[in-house]
């Protein structure tokens, strides 16, 4: 017998997904006032809401649908996975799907031995781990200690709340945690000019190596959102800086971690964001985009010589880590049609879109509420001057009232549209966001919980 569709009135199913989903990233009393849409379907860059309206997924549902809801090429792929194999655990098993996957990430990164979970912040569990694992077995287990960029987001694990350098996120379980040090990135937006930002990239840099001159001996590794720091609120620094980072981790034999979890996948132009800089991570991991949105994978990347220091008769060299889902068939089928889209054809032409769809956006580079205009790739950010209280909240309902699926983080308004969008749904995208600007800058200040930075 089939599943019985419900029936229930959108009002209905928000009232009891509130009495039984704990939503995520969410202060649930905030419900009362707006509860949440009830999506029954998808279409491209469209959601489809159960009331019939059509909402253009302007953030991709979290940054993870790459070529559009209900992709056909995707569906088909998990389809027919589905009818050979659903799931096999991949100790001391192996099938074709995660083979062909790690062969053609290997090609695409330059980098090799993938392995895998299911969501970003468990790949960097793994890079975490491995790293110091590493400088254990090579005699030097004091090297286990980490390095973030100020403002760093590596996801709310345990572990890589540690990495995390957003208060909000991280101070209720600072207790639990083992901090990171960590040293400042430089921002863009700070630099008025060339010189300025020259000025930024030497400051970070010098940072980073006073602070590696004193602890390396105790550091395994600096992990980097590279280019674009999309939790901090979109602050880019460029490609420049990565390089500077890559010769001082080489210098202080201190690995360095790409969580490309956000900024892989062709999100900034290119497959990865590194490969603008022409580094090499010693880990890479990737997420959110891999399988197109369509089901939870992450992988994480190494390089050889990494792979070798635990490649020994000993069991406990070894890298003893697993998760029950590691290597999903489905989400390695998934991933394997994504990357047959994402090919370099389709980067260039996601590129040149992207080219357009800025001059389509000159508006919002010359509001007068809006300032610091950045893009990289498929991202754009602006930061709003004096945003009322609850801006971020205002907006995104607002937005959403006009077709729109926003959430500004604090006072950063960005764009980060599936890779399909086109020029007709750009415009809506622009006017709903000039409309939903204007009517929640206009609202009357007031006393307000202070301005959370929800992603
Ligand atoms: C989203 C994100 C993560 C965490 O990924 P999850 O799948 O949410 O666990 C880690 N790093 C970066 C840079 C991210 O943007």
């Amino acid at each position: 017998m089939p599943t019985p569709v419900s029936e229930d009135s959108s009002a209905t199913l928000a009232a009891r997904s509130l009495r039984s989903v704990w939503h995520p990233c969410t202060q649930m009393k905030r419900h009362e006032a707006a509860p949440p849409r009830s999506i029954v379907a998808g279409d491209g860059a469209w959601l489809v809401d159960s009331e019939g309206r059509r909402i253009l997924d302007a953030v991709s549902s979290w940054w993870v649908n790459l070529f559009g809801h209900g992709r056909p090429e995707i569906k088909a792929a998990i389809a027919a996975q589905m009818d050979r194999i659903e799931h096999v655990m991949l100790a001391g098993l192996t099938h074709e799907p995660v083979v062909r996957l790690s062969e053609r990430l290997a090609e695409r990164t330059g980098l090799g031995h993938a392995q895998y979970a299911s969501d970003g912040a468990c790949a960097n569990e793994i890079a975490l781990k491995l790293s110091a694992h590493y400088w254990r077995n090579l005699g030097q287990p004091r090297k286990n200690r980490y390095i973030a960029l100020r403002g760093s987001y590596h996801g709310e694990t345990i572990g890589a709340l540690g990495v995390t350098d957003v208060e909000l996120f991280r101070s209720s379980y600072f207790p639990l945690l083992r901090p990171a040090a960590t040293v400042p990135a430089p921002d863009a937006r700070a630099a008025r000019d060339a010189a300025a930002l020259q000025q930024a990239i030497d400051s970070a840099c010098q940072a980073l190596d006073d602070y590696l001159r004193r602890q390396a001996a105790d550091t395994a590794a600096l992990i980097v959102e590279p280019l674009v720091q999309c939790a901090a609120g979109f602050v880019f620094h460029p490609p420049q800086y990565l390089r500077r980072v890559r010769e001082l981790c080489d210098t202080h034999q201190v690995h360095l971690v790409a969580d490309e979890i956000a900024v892989g996948m062709g999100r900034t132009g290119t497959f990865t964001a590194c490969e603008q800089a022409g580094v090499r991570p010693d880990l890479l991991c990737l997420g959110k985009g891999l399988t197109g949105g369509f089901l939870p994978l992450s992988a994480v990347l190494c390089t050889e010589p990494l792979f070798q220091a635990f490649y020994d008769d000993e069991v406990a060299r070894g890298f003893l880590h697993s998760h029950s889902y590691t290597g999903n068939p489905l989400a390695c089928a998934a991933a394997l049609a994504t990357l047959d889209l994402l090919d370099e054809p389709r980067l260039a032409a996601n590129r040149a879109l992207a080219e357009r769809l800025d001059t389509l956006f000159e508006p919002l580079y010359r509001h007068p509420r809006l300032r610091h205009g950045r893009r990289a790739g498929m991202i754009w950010a602006w930061d709003v001057e004096q945003p009322p209280a609850d801006f971020a909240r205002r907006f995104g309902l607002c937005a959403l009232d006009r077709g729109v699926l926003l959430r500004p983080i604090g006072s950063t308004l960005y764009f980060m549209p599936p890779y399909v969008i086109d020029e007709a749904a750009a415009e809506h995208l622009l006017q709903a966001t000039l409309g939903a600007l204007e009517h929640s800058l206009r609202l009357p200040e007031h006393a307000g919980p202070p301005e959370q930075p929800l992603a």
